[in-house]
């Protein structure tokens, strides 16, 4: 993949986890990058030093993506420090899992708000830049629960199976303006997001994985990278899922 000599990069939540490496990756490819975080500042302020450290370009920029307002000011925050963003990466997420049954008001909304909602926030927020320049590349952070449905993650599954239909439509909005959006929707990634499962349910989820791991953030990463390079501009409007084969047909 070519080096991308100073595209500006925003990574949501990209103080922890799946962001963290995706920020790192972008960094090491030349894109200059947005590391935008909630409440993990000095975990963010590390993946900065790491993209520097390799001689890249990052800055860390807090906001909570889940309020409109913030997201339109991490937008502006960004443009004035590095410039118009070129590639978004909605990655932020978060899960309040429960059986349907006993889900509550606040697990569903604050899920719907933090993974789905956010999309629409940030994208509405870059997209009028990224048409003025004709160019732009937007990937969410989907998942197999999106796909495939999960129980427990009801609320989790429907914010991810909406980004879908959510990307979808921005791609047919602006594929005209040299503008791509895409899903990446990842399987088991071995983050803070997936530490806390016992592991019995780890070694039953190995089971179903044809790889037999759990993925890496990195692996991930790799995917995004491909997906907002200037290789993927023919690339619009598809998922690609990161799952170690769980979920091929
Ligand atoms: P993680 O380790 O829990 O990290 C979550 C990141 O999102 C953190 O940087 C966190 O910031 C940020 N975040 C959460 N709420 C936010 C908000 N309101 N505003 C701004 N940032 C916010 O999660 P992960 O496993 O890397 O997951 C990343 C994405 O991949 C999520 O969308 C997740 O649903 C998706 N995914 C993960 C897996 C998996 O197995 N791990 C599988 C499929 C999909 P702070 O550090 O400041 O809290």
């Amino acid at each position: 993949m070519s080096e991308q000599h100073g595209r500006v990069a925003l990574v949501t939540g990209a103080s922890r986890g799946i962001g963290r490496a995706v920020a790192i990756r972008l960094g090491a490819l030349g894109y200059r990058v947005a590391v935008n975080y909630q409440s993990s500042e000095a975990a963010a302020k590390e993946t900065a030093e790491v993209i520097r450290g390799a001689g890249g370009t990052a800055f860390t920029a807090q906001a909570d993506i889940s309020d409109q307002d913030e997201a339109k000011g991490l937008l502006e925050a960004v443009a004035k420090e590095l410039g118009p963003v070129e590639v978004l990466v909605c990655n932020a997420g978060i899960t309040r899992d429960n059986l349907l049954i006993r889900m509550k008001p606040t697990e569903w909304n604050d899920v719907i708000r933090t993974n789905l909602s956010s999309v629409y926030y940030c994208t509405q927020a870059a997209i009028r830049g990224m048409i003025k320049t004709r160019f732009g590349r937007i990937v969410a952070m989907s998942s197999v629960a999106g796909l495939a449905g999960n129980p427990g993650q009801a609320n989790y599954a429907a914010a991810k199976a909406g980004i879908l239909g959510l990307v979808k439509s921005i791609a047919r909005e602006v594929a005209s303006r040299g503008i791509t959006a895409n899903a990446v929707a990842p399987g088991y990634v071995d983050t803070d997001m997936t530490s806390s499962l016992p592991v019995d349910v780890k070694e039953g989820i190995i089971r179903q994985i044809p790889i037999g791991r759990y993925g890496m953030p990195e692996d991930v990463a790799h995917a995004v990278a491909y997906l907002v390079s200037d290789e993927a501009a023919y690339v619009t409007g598809q998922v690609i899922a990161v799952d170690g084969g769980m979920t091929m047909q």
